[in-house]
């Protein structure tokens, strides 16, 4: 899978609708300070389900709404679309029917956030899985922040771990083993339940 386009609308700075192509190869952004370099690093991260405002440099998820300026006036939502090429087919099952994957992240003021995967509402952790399980994601090392490396250098070994994990692309399968663990609990209560009315009747 490989990303060919970003669409900002109402995300941060970029107020009108503005598209990033991604050709083949090597892609530069160059600005001057404040022009909205690392917003467009943010829209990725956050279309990709980043749910941590700390990481948006926010105070609160809605701050990536852009918030007003001189000549504009504040927007009520904010919208980030993601598309992906998947003609090598290594999407995981549900995204895998289209040569071309598009995901939609859009929040509304005082409505959260919604998703859409190719025009179909999908959960937050369905697009998280998909960008984890392509070694990708919101909290991928190769999105690296300014002063994230000498976070990783001062890292204790287990936040190392964890970085290690994600460029291996195996942080979706301990998301799923902690859900079917979840499911295994719930499933011994329901068990336990059921001795105590079998005991009942007996
Ligand atoms: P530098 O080169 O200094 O790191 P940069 O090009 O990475 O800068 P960003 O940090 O991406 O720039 O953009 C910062 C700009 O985005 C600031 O002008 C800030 O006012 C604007 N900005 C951030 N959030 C919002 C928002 N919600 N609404 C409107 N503008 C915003």
């Amino acid at each position: 899978m490989r990303f060919t386009k970003l669409r900002l609308n109402g995300f941060k700075s970029f107020v009108d609708p503005t598209d990033l192509v991604i050709h083949d190869g090597l892609t530069g952004v160059v600005g001057p300070n404040g022009c909205g370099k690392s917003n467009l690093l943010e829209a990725l991260r956050w279309v990709m389900g980043e749910n941590r405002p700390t990481a948006m440099r926010g105070g609160g998820m809605e701050d990536v709404i852009f918030n007003g300026a001189a000549t504009r006036t504040a927007r009520n939502f904010a919208e980030v679309s993601l598309v992906l090429d998947n003609q090598d087919r290594l999407a995981p099952a549900g995204f895998n029917d289209q040569d071309q994957i598009e995901v939609i992240r859009r929040i509304t003021r005082d409505a959260g956030s919604a998703y859409k995967a190719n025009g179909k509402d999908v959960r937050a952790r369905d697009v998280q899985m998909l960008f984890a399980d392509a070694s990708t994601g919101a909290h991928s090392p190769a999105l690296v922040r300014q002063g994230q490396i000498s976070e990783l250098i001062n890292a204790k070994p287990k936040a190392r771990r964890r970085v290690l994990e994600e460029a291996a692309g195996i942080s979706g399968l301990y998301a799923r083993r902690h859900e079917a663990e979840l499911k295994l609990a719930g499933t011994e209560q329901n068990l336990l339940r059921v001795d105590d009315v079998l005991e009942q009747l007996a």
